[in-house]
């Protein structure tokens, strides 16, 4: 269904053992990935939703609350399509919002670059995962322990819940932690406009953001979503 400038279709899929049926809306005109990124997070939602359904229709409960953000001081892999679309987000607040973010994403930059965490340095995601978390640098959108851009975060942020104590997440080596299997979806977002884009800390998005963005191609918003379904589904 095509309406003014936007298109809807229902996406049926198959994620792990989830099965998906989500209406998405995108652009129908060449845009930069970044304007698809809402639909993105409603097809996340929608595979999170199932895959609740799921722990919950075998009698468990979601521990996660608002006001704990334990969780917020993991490292948040973030793609540079949904970077793109924080920035502009950050961008958009009143200059004094502005100020206070700027100055915790620099005190979390200063961490991390001190910690040499900055770079991959050969480590695997798990090593610099384990060393991240080991800093406890809160992400700079955490606000009384609770994500004050919830609408917006990021998709791998959509993905983390658990079944087990909330006081386990804070624990150093997160022992005893049981995540809800949610299939990983977000990942797909990683090299959607460039194959060699990695991810990158959350918490190094300002700093990113400093560096000269490169030519950001435009493709319809249907094409975006087949480039990522294609990547998410390996076909
Ligand atoms: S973006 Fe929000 S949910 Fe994600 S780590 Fe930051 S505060 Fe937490």
């Amino acid at each position: 269904m095509v309406d003014s400038g936007r298109v809807t279709a229902t996406l049926r899929l198959a994620v792990g053992p989830l099965r998906i049926a989500h209406p998405i809306t995108v652009p129908s005109a060449p845009v930069p990935a970044a304007a698809v990124v809402p639909a993105l997070q409603q097809l996340v939602n929608a595979v999170v939703a199932a895959a609740e359904d799921q722990v919950v229709h075998k009698g468990q409960s979601i521990s996660c609350r608002k006001g704990c953000g334990a969780c917020c001081r993991q490292l948040v892999p973030v793609s540079r399509t949904e970077g793109e679309r924080l920035l502009v987000l950050v961008d958009a607040m009143p200059a004094e919002r502005r100020q206070v973010l700027k100055a915790r994403f620099a005190a979390a930059e200063e961490k991390i670059r001190e910690a040499g965490l900055a770079d991959r340095a050969g480590r695997s995601d798990r090593e610099l995962s384990s060393a991240y978390f080991a800093l406890r640098v809160p992400c700079p959108f955490l606000e009384e322990e609770s994500c004050s851009i919830h609408t917006e975060r990021p998709l791998v942020c959509r993905e983390y819940l658990v079944t087990s104590a909330a006081e386990l997440c804070a624990g150093s080596a997160q022992a005893d932690v049981t995540p809800v299997p949610v299939p990983k979806v977000s990942s797909a977002a990683r090299g959607l406009q460039d194959e060699t884009d990695d991810w990158f800390p959350l918490a190094m998005l300002l700093a990113r953001g400093r560096r000269t963005p490169p030519h950001a191609r435009r493709r319809t918003g249907p094409e975006w979503i087949q480039r990522f379904v294609a990547r998410m589904t390996g076909h």
